[in-house]
């Protein structure tokens, strides 16, 4: 069997291409267009790569997309400062600070500083207060990687209720809130971590796993049932030649990369796994893009709230 390949970026092209009408019929109507703030603070390379690919789908689509940049010496006060600006900004209807913060702004740094997001505003759904709503299964903004997720798997038409989930991971912004959507759908989720004994027999349960742990070809065969669904989270950087030798046959377009570049960008799942899986999502191609679209969907969500709220006042 080889898996079919779940497209996350021809999906995610499609849901920007849905959206660009209702951003343009939002700003007809309300005289400016959907806003959304980036704050970036210090210069992590990779959240510079993922920055700028989330301002450029923005404006792509006719939000007004804005990066709001402080300098890595910047105080956790700087940090609050800056949202609690952004909070009262006429313009902005989404506010995104990328993480990881600079570790010098303390261990509390990335709470302190999610808890200061009008919650109306927080497109990351990271917010105590939206955090509990999705919890309740009430209506609210939800992390953009497990709602893009949920949205790969409803538009490729995998069934959901009644299904055997497993999430490996249990971070704030992708495991938990993932394994809360897969319950609100009614399958039955189980969650494992770094702790779980005898991994592999656990997500051998699953027709749906999701792997989000950030280990380069943690799951491998032993880890999927056979006809599973299988989401890779994970976004690693392979470096090393003897393992994409491995990983991949002579001539395979992935290690003809990997030896132009010297690294590959790789996911959790091990290549192997598409010899065992019913449908797969690529790395990369597969949940990245499809954060990003769920962040104008979300972003689009916040601004029709904020309009909503306008017209009532
Ligand atoms: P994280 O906060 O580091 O959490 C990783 C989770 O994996 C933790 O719960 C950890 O368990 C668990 N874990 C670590 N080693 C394990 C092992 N050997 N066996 C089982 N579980 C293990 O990471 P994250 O922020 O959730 O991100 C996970 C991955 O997804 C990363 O590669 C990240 O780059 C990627 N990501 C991708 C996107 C996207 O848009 N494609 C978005 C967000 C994240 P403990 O809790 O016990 O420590």
């Amino acid at each position: 069997m080889t898996a079919r390949v779940l497209d996350g970026q021809a999906l995610a092209a499609r849901l920007r291409a849905e959206i660009v009408p209702q951003v343009a019929a939002f700003t007809q109507r309300r005289g400016r267009p959907p806003g959304l703030a980036i704050v970036l603070v210090g210069q992590n390379p990779a959240s510079e790569v993922y920055v700028r690919n989330k301002l450029k789908a923005g404006s792509e689509a006719g939000f007004r997309a804005d990066l709001e940049r402080l300098p890595e010496s910047a105080t956790l006060a700087d940090v609050l400062a800056l949202v609690e600006r952004l909070n009262a900004s006429p313009v902005h209807d989404g506010i995104l600070v990328q993480s990881p913060l600079p570790k010098g702004l303390g261990s509390d740094a990335v709470s302190r500083v999610y808890e200061a997001i009008a919650p109306e505003k927080d497109v990351d759904g990271f917010t105590p207060g939206n955090v509990g709503r999705l919890v309740q299964g009430r209506s609210t903004l939800v992390p953009c990687t497990p709602l893009g997720i949920m949205e790969l798997l409803t538009r490729e038409g995998i069934t959901i209720a009644g299904r055997r989930a497993c999430v490996i991971g249990r971070s704030d912004i992708v495991g938990k809130p993932m394994a809360l959507l897969l319950l609100q759908r009614d399958a039955t989720v189980t969650v494992c971590h770094s702790k779980t004994p005898d991994l592999a027999a656990v997500c051998r349960e699953a027709d749906i796993l999701v792997a989000a742990v950030g280990r380069a070809g943690l799951v491998t065969r032993a880890f999927v049932k056979p006809g599973a669904t299988v989401i890779d989270v994970g976004m690693n950087t392979l470096a090393d030649a003897s393992t994409a030798a491995q990983w991949y046959p002579e001539g395979h377009p992935r290690l003809a990369t990997f030896r132009k570049n010297g690294s590959l960008l790789v996911g959790d799942v091990h290549p192997e796994v598409t010899d065992v899986a019913g449908a797969l999502t690529p790395v990369p191609g597969g949940v990245g893009p499809m954060t990003i679209a769920l962040l104008m969907t979300n972003t689009l969500q916040a601004a029709r709230s904020e309009a909503e709220r306008h017209s009532k006042r």
